[in-house]
C-alpha cells in the first residue's frame, strides 16, 4: 500500500502546517489514494475502516475546497452518531487551524438548537451532522444546501444500519446537481451500492485492504455471545484471566453505567466480609 508525503499531494501551505502540527509524518494509504482524487473534483467511494486515517482523508481536501470569502454552507459531512460528528468536527477544526475564515459546526440531536442556529446564521462553511438533525434544520429553513459543493457520507454502512436511509435519500435529493459526493464505508452492502449508483457520478473506488495495526503486539480476539449473556461472559473472562488493568468500550452511555454498576457489585461479592466492611467504612 503506497504512502506519500503530504507535501506531494498538492496541499496548501496552511494545510501542510496543520498536519505537521498534528504530528502526522506521512499520508496513510487511504489519504495517499483519496486526497488527489477528491482534489481533482470527482466522486469517490472509499472502503476503509476507522483507524485508517479516513477522517483526514476527506477532511483535508474538503477544507481546501472551501472558499473562505463565501459565508455559506459548502461542505456537508453526514455521520451516524453524535460522538462521531463531534470527533470529525474536532479533527476538521485542527486541520483548518491555519486556514483563516474557514469554520465548521457539528449539529446533532440532543444539543440545544440555539447554538446550532447561531453557528448556521453566522455563515459556517462546513456542517458535520447526524442525518436526523440535518433534516430537521433543512425543514426549519435554518440549513440551506443550495451552496453545497461537497457532500460526504462517513460510515455510510452504519448510517443505514441505524435506519437513516430515508433521511439520507431526502438530503441527497435536496443538494445541488453540481456537487461532489464521497462515500466512506467499512462494508459495501447492497443498499449502499444502490445509493452510490443512484446519486454519484462515475466514482473512483478506493479500497484499502487491511487496516494497519496500531499495536501489533496486542493480541486481538472476539467472542460471539447472546446479548443477554454479555455481562456474564465478560465478568467470567475477567475472573478467569484475573486482569488488573483494562479498558472496556461500550456503544452507549447507558451500557457503560449498567456495566459499571454490575462490575462494582461483582467486585464486592468477591471480597471477604472483612474487606467488604473496610470498603464500606472507607
Ligand atoms: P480515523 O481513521 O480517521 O479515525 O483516524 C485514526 C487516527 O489516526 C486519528 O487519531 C487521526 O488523528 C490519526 N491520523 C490520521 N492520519 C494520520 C497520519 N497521516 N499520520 C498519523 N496519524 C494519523
Amino acid at each position: 500500500m503506497e504512502k506519500r508525503k503530504f507535501a506531494e499531494l498538492g496541499l496548501s501551505p496552511e494545510l501542510l502546517k496543520a498536519v505537521d502540527k498534528m504530528g502526522f509524518e506521512e499520508a496513510s494509504p487511504i489519504q495517499t489514494a483519496v486526497i488527489p482524487a477528491i482534489m481533482a473534483g470527482g466522486d469517490v467511494v472509499g472502503l476503509s475502516s476507522t483507524g485508517s486515517g479516513k477522517t483526514a482523508a476527506f477532511a483535508i481536501p474538503a477544507i481546501e475546497k472551501v472558499d473562505p470569502k463565501q459565508r455559506a454552507v459548502q461542505v456537508l459531512i453526514l455521520c451516524p452518531t453524535r460522538e462521531l460528528a463531534v470527533q470529525v468536527a474536532e479533527e476538521a477544526g485542527k486541520l483548518a487551524f491555519f486556514k483563516r475564515g474557514v469554520s465548521g459546526v457539528p449539529i446533532y440531536g440532543g444539543q440545544s438548537y440555539e447554538r446550532q442556529f447561531r453557528a448556521l446564521a453566522a455563515g459556517v462553511q462546513v456542517v458535520i451532522g447526524t442525518p436526523g438533525r440535518v433534516m430537521d434544520h433543512m425543514d426549519r429553513g435554518t440549513l440551506k444546501l443550495d451552496t453545497l459543493k461537497l457532500v460526504i457520507l462517513d460510515e455510510a454502512d452504519r448510517m443505514l444500519d441505524m435506519g437513516f436511509r430515508e433521511d439520507i435519500e431526502k438530503i441527497l435529493s435536496a443538494v445541488p446537481e453540481q456537487r461532489q459526493l464521497l462515500f466512506f464505508s467499512a462494508t459495501m452492502p447492497r443498499a449502499i451500492q444502490d445509493l452510490i449508483k443512484r446519486y454519484s457520478k462515475d466514482p473512483a473506488w478506493v479500497k484499502i485492504e487491511a487496516v494497519a495495526q496500531n499495536a501489533p503486539q496486542v493480541e486481538q480476539t472476539y467472542f460471539e455471545v447472546d446479548r443477554r449473556s454479555k455481562i456474564e461472559a465478560l465478568t467470567r473472562l475477567i475472573d478467569v484471566h484475573d486482569f488488573r488493568y483494562g479498558i472496556i468500550f461500550c456503544s452507549t452511555k447507558i451500557m457503560v453505567d449498567d456495566l459499571d454498576e454490575h462490575l462494582q457489585r461483582a467486585r464486592l461479592r468477591r471480597r471477604s466480609p472483612a474487606r467488604r466492611h473496610l470498603a464500606g467504612a472507607a
